[in-house]
């Protein structure tokens, strides 16, 4: 096998999160599954197939470069929305494509219906409203000229979604700002509803708004990190345990991550393991290497730090984190060999690395370090 590590996914570990999330939203709102950033590092094509067995028929990523690589993959049943870039040229595809996209400025509007109006087709455009994040959107005051152009324009388009995205619902400390937000964007949808526009879908929320704030779930929710088994941020976890006590850990992580021993070896007390002199054996030693380093995802701020399991054990690293190797304190495992199983997140036996912790000695968000796992290692799906 040409790999020094891989990446399990795991389907029954999907479906429960899906499950859960469904619970929690209710049957009526379609639940967008966001797949942006590779979906969160685990592989569009190894999601998109897992999500549509869950009866996930809509899918969120950020730019046509993205959206193109889900249309590669997804069943011809299956939606796809663009919430960033989405260049003028790219347009045409877009429209041609069926691919819905956010439309928050001018520019982006005209050229929608310069498209529309020569493919005689019309473009499934989701207006975006700022009601504060300050990233994207359409002022509340410039309504009136929007309405107009919509109006103008009627045949042109299909009012997808009026949408609009949270200012980090994902800490009490912005509660004021996203209740604000929350009430801003009524403001909008009042708007169009008396003006006789209305969008098909309301939506707002992400994971956090849907497990916290009960009244962002609307026509649709678009879910990205809670989908593959994380939590937005403590605070959200120990939100859910109180409001439903007795589901235990309702979400799963997907991803295991996985390596070999490439070798085991002695070393005599007073002698430095690997580059330099951060890690110096104080007896007689057993190290093993594993072929995997920061070229590979594992960051070098965990040298002498990070922790892996082997034969069900936790074990340190030690000495500085190379391009492709790390090497790891062994001395207290009997038998080990050439070949055994490493664990650098997930299970093995009763022991448990979670992103969490392994990003949390490397100072990352779960979003950051699930989108860092290097495109190049193989993903599998399993049971
Ligand atoms: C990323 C993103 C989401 C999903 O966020 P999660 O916290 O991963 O659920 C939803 N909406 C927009 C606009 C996003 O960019």
């Amino acid at each position: 096998m040409f790999q020094t590590s891989h990446i399990e996914i795991s389907k029954s570990a999907y479906k429960k999160n899906i499950r859960y999330l469904r619970q929690v939203v209710g049957d009526y709102p379609k639940i967008s599954s966001v797949i942006k950033g590779n979906a969160y590092g685990h592989g569009v094509e190894n999601i998109v197939p897992l999500a549509e067995e869950n009866k996930l028929r809509h899918f969120s990523v950020f730019s046509a470069q993205e959206a193109l690589q889900v249309c590669k993959v997804k069943s011809p049943k299956s939606q796809v929305m663009i919430m960033g870039l989405l260049d003028d040229d790219e347009i045409e595809w877009a429209v041609e494509n069926d691919v819905e996209y956010f439309v928050f400025d001018p520019g982006r509007l005209e050229k929608t219906f310069d498209v529309a109006a020569r493919l005689k087709k019309r473009a499934r455009i989701h207006i975006e409203a700022e009601t504060g994040f300050h990233r994207t959107g359409f002022d509340y005051d410039y309504l009136p000229v929007l309405l107009e152009k919509l109006k103008e324009n009627r045949e042109h388009f299909h009012f997808e979604g009026l949408c609009t995205h949270y200012a980090g619902a994902e800490s009490i400390a912005n509660y004021v700002r996203v209740r604000e937000q929350i009430s801003q964007y009524r403001k909008f949808y009042r708007y169009f509803y008396r003006h006789g526009i209305l969008p098909e879908y309301k939506h707002t929320a992400c994971s956090a708004a849907v497990l916290t704030y009960p009244t962002t779930i609307m026509d649709m929710v678009r879910i990205g990190i809670a989908q593959y088994g994380f939590w937005p941020s403590p605070e959200t976890e120990m939100f859910r345990f109180k409001k439903d006590p007795t589901i235990n850990t309702p979400l799963k992580r997907l991803i295991t991550w996985k390596s070999r021993v490439m070798v085991v070896k002695e070393v005599e007390a007073g002698q430095f393991v690997g580059y330099g002199s951060t890690y110096l054996a104080n007896k007689k030693m057993k190290i093993a290497v594993i072929p995997v380093g920061y070229s590979n995802g594992f960051s070098r701020s965990l040298s002498n730090m990070g922790r892996v399991l082997i034969r069900g054990k936790r074990v340190p690293v030690i000495g500085t984190v190379t391009m492709n190797t790390m090497t790891v304190n062994v001395t207290d495992i009997a038998g080990i060999e050439k070949g055994d199983e490493v664990v650098i997140i997930g299970k093995q036996k009763r022991m448990d690395i979670s992103v969490s912790s392994f990003s949390e000695m490397s100072n990352q968000l779960n979003y950051q370090t699930l989108t860092r796992l290097p495109a190049d290692i193989p993903r599998y799906v399993v049971k």
